[in-house]
């Protein structure tokens, strides 16, 4: 009976799956007619029954049955969709099971192996599990054997490859059947050109490929010698494939070098077997065909990373310049850095020996996305964190000595020291009382020189103190550096750094001060030496630069304290820089100039012979040589903000640069700013500064470097422009010290190339990353900047406190006059709202200093606008909360080897004091209940376009990282949206899709955080401006200048304005009048939708809100009062 039915049924199973077949069939012929859909469904009614059924299945798959044909035909006839669909019903794991049970058969049934291994290899790649189904059904092993028997048998060859090549992606298949020896397989089916069974070649290099990814796999090839077969092959292909028919191939040897390579054993064997110099060959063979360049991208990635890896040339990474700290850090990279074993070499370490490579895309530029993720990671979490820190800060005694700083606050102009503020100034600066005993005050070295020229009330009268010509003055015969005298009072012992140049140029400043006696000693001088080219004409830029004084700035430069003790001035901040009026766009970049950029470098391991390796400008040897024999370029750091720390010429034409990292530290490598002379006219020099750290740069995507020409600046063109083509920037083969790489091991420095040609002979040019903005240049256009005050400004300079480096910290405080003395008008005066800017905290962030320009000069203008300005805010100022960063040449840190800008919880008096000060200033401010209404730190940014704002909002915070249920209880106001919004309307560069106003763990201890949560200011900014330039508004396309730059810093107060007639205190700020638009507002740029039951409810002020209105067309309902 069982048996019976048992019969019957599987009759009944029969004839349906033959029924489906032949509807199946039916289909496939009417191929380009057939309904997909209904193919679809006969596929899994057919899958269903041979699931259900072990015997129908086996009947249908073998005895000759067709069912199998007619279902590689149906796959065949749509491609994907229905394998898609035979793989979601569980299409695969049927396979795999024929697979084994066929192979029990013996022998196998080859024309069923074919049948089910071609299904497979077309179902295989859909299916992202296929890998480990194989191997849990034991199907690798039944491939293999077949493989293994069937080497000569090209039909059945084809489809097992092509299966094995989709087991091997899986990294346990990999492993497992590299030790079936099918490593061993794949080589003896790959060999030298031939025409025949193209297609077995590439499926086995395919293979290969993707078992060598596993590191097991790799060492096997290497130890039995398979790297120079495969070079062998690569080479053979290159020869004969003269037509280029067979790239794909060439390909696919070269993915399998690629993967072997990744180890360092592999790595070894390349170089052993002369890989770099064959890839090189071929490559360059290859050049002229753009349709091989997959080839030359491919090859360019395996010699990078083969390339020998090098230290860099030099005897430490720590800073050549050395200052002692009052007391190290207890931890940190600082204390890390002290407590360094002498004799440790930091240059290099085991780094080298990790055998993990990054994995590296073809394309040029990575990283990108990885910034993004890693932004996300780091929003701030904890609503704590976020709240309003509760100030159990300072007891308000130890505040009050700021009081001295904010006379403003209690002036009462009756004294009848009228209109004009006095000149109070030269204050001591600020001795913090601490609890501990005294501590030796930081060592500020005896005040030698006049305390600080800025605190002057008065403008310097040329003619009194003038330049005082060198003991010694010397016939000039070039352009040389200007070095500075300083005062005869014995303290500057090091004014002749270099006494093998000629001192001074005061042949140059003498003419330009037209004074009689100085006039003539020029003219002798310029007798003297019996040519015309003596005489230096300094611009005559008095007019196009108001605030720029050649001799000032000297002046200025004397009472600047270096580490260094620079004793000479660079000719761009000592003549000044007039923007140029031409545009300077954007880059486009070169096709594949990296590659070429690349090769270059390779072609120093291929053609040893050109290599020169001439160090020709070393800091780390004392009184570091210049080398002068005509073949050589000359360079210069030594001076204010100089950074370059060594060049060595590695061919004729072409330099190697190495950074100084900032000082107490081993990094930081990103600003530079030299000097070079010396140089050919019209020969192509490479630049390459080879120890630069960050993962990108804007040098990938249009920003060129600035040079000024001193030829160009004495022809009437004082400037710096935008310079260099085939800029680039790319990893290197400098290995850089897991010590210098927060651990990490494996790094590598970056090189940032660029190509120029000079076209002055006898010129001397510097190069810089930005615009340079020294410190002295800072105090002489402060001392300019008083000079133009009238009885209606307020303005008064303090010096906040001394730096590490014995540099006097300047702050600003600029408002308006009181109309009158009447207390109307008093009191009007000392309650108008601050407002708080400070900048350059980040020395290599000069772009910074050219918006703070901005704004000063603005405040400081007779136009009603700045007026109205003045009569509105009572604006304090630190324009340069780094001025030891500044003039040491850092890039990022204080002379204490740390970041300032990551300082502002827990300031040390001692090792940060202007961030200390500056902190107490605003602690001061809102314990006397006067919090600033703005506060905002200006920045420059390396990595992104335009000008925009960091702002503070716990609500966008909330959103971003959903923590959903608190959100809704969260009342904030909307206020710190209006100023970057006003900015986004009035200032070309500024681009508000730039701005986000999400609290980062990572900037928890910034100014622009700290301020917001402990001083309670809600627009609590960091202003970022781009260091590139612009992608959108006015200045699209065209790379920033300091007109630009300048113009924000005015553009910025302009919208301070706004703000003053948006939020005036005459237009009472209404809180009954709750507007329901902030989420509306947000939800356009969070896209977080909110719960309807939740109220959000923002403060605004009815201009405030015509402003949203207006700019994004929000739709509210209000209620009118
Ligand atoms: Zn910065």
């Amino acid at each position: 009976g069982t048996t019976c039915r048992a019969v019957a049924e599987r009759a009944v199973f029969n004839s349906r799956v033959l029924m489906l077949l032949g509807q199946l069939e039916r289909l496939n012929r009417e191929a380009m007619l057939a309904d997909a859909e209904i193919g679809r469904q006969i596929t899994a009614k057919i899958l269903h029954l041979i699931q259900t059924q072990e015997k129908t299945r086996k009947e249908i798959m073998s005895k000759g049955s067709s069912g199998m044909e007619v279902i590689l035909a149906t796959l065949e006839v749509s491609g994907g969709r229905r394998v898609g669909v035979f793989v979601s019903k569980g299409g695969t794991g049927i396979l795999l099971q024929l697979v084994l049970s066929g192979s029990k058969e013996s022998p196998p049934s080859e024309e069923l192996m074919l049948q089910l291994h071609s299904l497979l290899a077309k179902v295989g790649p859909k299916d992202r599990k296929f890998g480990v189904k194989a191997r849990l059904n034991g199907a690798l092993n039944v491939t293999v054997n077949l493989l293994k028997q069937n080497l000569q048998n090209h039909k059945l060859l084809l489809p097992c490859l092509q299966v094995l090549r989709v087991y091997s992606s899986n990294s346990v298949n990999a492993v497992s059947l590299g030790k079936n020896g099918v490593l061993e397989l794949m080589f003896k089916i790959i060999g030298p050109y031939s025409k025949k069974n193209t297609s077995l070649l590439k499926v086995s290099l395919d293979t290969l490929g993707a078992l060598l990814k596993s590191k097991t796999n790799a060492r096997r090839a290497v130890d039995r010698a398979h790297v120079p077969v495969l070079l062998y092959i690569y080479q053979d292909w290159h020869r004969n494939d003269t037509r280029h028919r067979h790239m794909l191939i060439r390909k696919g040897v070269l993915g399998c070098l690629k993967n072997i390579t990744n180890i360092k054993l592999g790595r070894k064997a390349f170089i052993d077997a002369d890989g770099m110099r064959i890839l090189y060959n071929t490559s360059t063979e290859c050049l002229p065909v753009r349709t091989l360049d997959p080839l030359i991208n491919t090859s360019s990635l395996i010699m990078r990373k083969c390339f020998p890896k090098n230290r860099l040339p030099l005897p430490t990474i720590k800073s050549v310049f050395h200052h002692q700290l009052p007391h190290v850090p207890a931890g940190g990279p600082v204390a890390q850095l002290y407590n360094q074993p002498l004799g440790v070499d930091d240059v290099v370490d085991e780094s080298d020996d990790n055998d993990d490579v990054e994995t590296e895309n073809d394309t040029e530029n990575e990283e990108e996305d990885k910034d993004h993720h890693a932004r996300n990671d780091d929003i701030e979490t904890d609503i704590n964190k976020l709240r309003p820190k509760e100030t159990n800060s300072r007891p308000f005694e130890e505040l009050k000595i700021y009081e001295r700083f904010f006379l403003e606050l209690s002036e009462d102009f009756q004294s009848g020291v009228t209109a004009t503020p006095a000149a109070p100034k030269s204050q001591r600066p600020i001795i913090v009382p601490t609890a501990q005993a005294l501590p030796p005050k930081y060592p500020t070295a005896a005040p030698l020189q006049e305390e600080c020229h800025l605190a002057k009330g008065e403008q310097p009268h040329p003619e009194a103190s003038p330049l005082a010509p060198a003991p010694t003055p010397a016939p000039v015969h070039t352009l040389d550096t200007i070095n500075i005298t300083k005062d005869h009072d014995g303290c500057c012992d090091h004014s002749q750094v270099r006494p093998q140049q000629p001192p001074l140029l005061a042949g140059g400043v003498a003419a330009r001060q037209g004074g009689g006696a100085e006039e003539t000693l020029a003219e002798e001088w310029a007798e003297e030496e019996g040519g015309e080219g003596a005489v230096l004409e300094v611009p005559d830029t008095a007019l196009l630069l108001p605030l720029h004084d050649p001799d000032l700035y000297v002046e200025m430069v004397k009472s600047t304290r270096s580490v260094p003790q620079y004793s000479e001035v660079a000719y761009p901040d000592y003549f000044g820089h007039v923007a140029p009026t031409f545009r300077e766009h954007i880059l486009e970049r070169v096709y594949g100039v990296q590659r070429t950029k690349i090769f270059q470098d390779i072609e120093r391991l291929i053609h040893p012979n050109d290599i020169l390796d001439k160090v020709v400008y070393d800091l780390d040897i004392q009184s570091c040589p210049v080398i002068d024999d005509g073949e050589s370029l000359k360079f210069n750091s030594q001076f204010e903000s100089g950074n370059l720390r060594k060049a060595i010429q590695a061919r004729k034409f072409e330099y190697d640069l190495v950074l100084n990292s900032d000082i107490n530290s081993n990094h930081y490598h990103q600003w530079f700013y030299f000097e070079v002379s010396g140089m050919r006219v019209g020969a192509p020099y490479r630049f390459n500064i080879i120890n630069c750290e960050k993962s990108n740069s804007q040098f990938n995507y249009g920003m060129q470097v600035l040079m000024y020409s001193v030829q160009e600046a004495i022809s009437g063109r004082p400037r710096w422009v935008r310079t260099g083509t085939d800029i680039c920037y790319y990893k290197n083969h400098f290995s850089r010290s897991s010590i210098a790489a927060g651990g990490q091991k494996g790094k590598s420095y970056y090189t940032m190339t660029f190509s120029m040609t000079f076209n002055h002979k006898d010129d001397v040019c510097y190069f810089a990353y930005h615009y340079p903005y020294t410190y002295s240049t800072l105090k002489m256009h402060l001392q300019k900047l008083e000079a133009l005050r009238t009885p209606q400004i307020y303005m008064r300079q303090d010096i906040l406190c001394e730096t590490l480096g014995g540099n006097s910290c300047p702050l600003l405080t600029i408002t308006a006059m009181p109309e009158s003395t009447s207390n109307d008008q008093i009191c009007q005066f000392r309650n108008r709202p601050l407002v708080f800017l400070s900048s350059r905290v980040h020395p290599g962030e000069t772009n910074a200093s050219w918006v703070m320009k901005g704004t000063l000069e603005f405040l400081m203008g007779s136009s009603p606008l700045a007026h109205s300005l003045r009569e509105a805010y009572i604006f304090k100022i630190v324009p340069m909360l780094n001025p030891d960063g500044v003039v040491n040449g850092n890039h990022r840190c204080s002379l204490s080897g740390e970041d300032l800008n990551r300082q502002w919880q827990s300031p040390s008096p001692e090792l940060h004091p202007t961030i200390y000060h500056t902190k107490s200033l605003l602690q001061y401010l809102a314990a006397i209940q006067r919090a600033p209404l703005v506060f905002c730190d200006y920045h420059g940014h390396s990595r992104k376009k335009n000008v925009f704002m960091y702002g503070c909002s716990l609500k966008e915070t909330v959103w971003q990282t959903n923590i959903s249920a608190t959100s809704c209880e969260l009342h904030e106001d909307l206020g710190y949206r209006t100023l970057p919004k006003i900015l986004s309307q009035t200032a070309p560069a500024f681009s508000m899709a730039s701005c986000s106003f999400v609290v980062e763990r990572s900037k928890e201890a910034t100014a622009r955080v700290v301020v917001w949560r402990e001083i309670g200011v809600q627009r609590s900014y960091t202003m970022e401006s781009t260091l590139c330039g612009c992608d959108q508004g006015k200045y699209k396309g065209l790379q920033i200048g300091t007109r630009e730059l300048e113009e924000m810093g005015a553009q910025f107060c302009v919208a301070l304005l706004r703000l003053k007639r948006l939020t005036s205190p005459l237009e009472l700020r209404n809180h009954a009048h709750l507007l329901d638009v902030e989420s509306d507002l947000i939800e356009t740029r969070c896209k977080v939708s909110r719960s309807d039951t939740c109220t959000h409810r923002g403060y605004y002020s009815k201009q405030e809100l015509t402003l949203e209105i207006y700019t994004e067309t929000i739709i509210f309902e209000c209620e009118t009062n």
